[in-house]
């Protein structure tokens, strides 16, 4: 048995949602695919262990991430649908990303066509045009943190080290 499905806790808390494999690894868990069982709509729940996540002061980090996400809908940022809480884990459900980081799909295509660059490119920049326009800096721009959804269309993730901004200062 999973350590994370000891005593029903997250059955119970993921009731909504059937669980799939394993995406992968962040800083304080795991992410997972999962199927919302009424719609059958595909999302990505991250699973965040409060334990682990305080023993690593990140706390902090986590917070900043489901603050931001939670007030941005654009077409190039990763959703953020809803989050569970429950005494030992915070479940992040969001948008899934069928194809991944764009750091493998570049990895594994060695070089872009300058078409599919532009595309690419002209998302991100707009992705962090809407950041910015609401005051908001990524400060973790890569291409491990741009993934790609099921058309391909690139999505900003990880805003575990974004920041507020304000005017006049840097
Ligand atoms: P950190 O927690 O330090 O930011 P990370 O960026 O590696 O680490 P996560 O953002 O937790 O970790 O994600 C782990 C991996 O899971 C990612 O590298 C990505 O491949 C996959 N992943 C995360 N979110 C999604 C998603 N919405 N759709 C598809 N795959 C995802
Ligand atoms: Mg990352």
């Amino acid at each position: 048995m999973d350590e994370s499905t000891r005593g029903g806790g997250q059955s119970e808390a993921l009731r909504n949602y059937t669980l799939g494999k394993r995406l992968g690894i962040g800083t304080f868990g795991k992410v997972k695919i999962a199927q919302h069982k009424l719609t059958g709509h595909k999302v990505a729940i991250k699973i965040i262990n409060c334990h682990q996540m305080r023993k690593m002061e990140m706390e902090e980090k986590a917070k900043r991430e489901l603050k931001i996400l939670k007030l941005f809908i654009h077409p190039h940022i990763i959703r953020l649908y809803e989050v569970i809480y429950t005494p030992t884990d915070i479940y992040v459900v969001m948008e899934y990303c069928k194809y991944g980081e764009l750091f493998d799909y570049i990895v594994e295509k060695g070089r872009l066509q300058e078409a599919e660059a532009r595309r690419i490119f002209q998302q991100i920049i707009s992705g962090v045009e809407y950041c910015h326009r609401n005051m908001v800096v990524h400060r973790d721009l890569k291409p491990e943190n741009l993934l790609l959804d099921s058309k391909f269309n690139v999505k900003l993730a990880d805003f575990g080290l974004s920041n507020i901004m304000h005017d006049g200062h840097f």
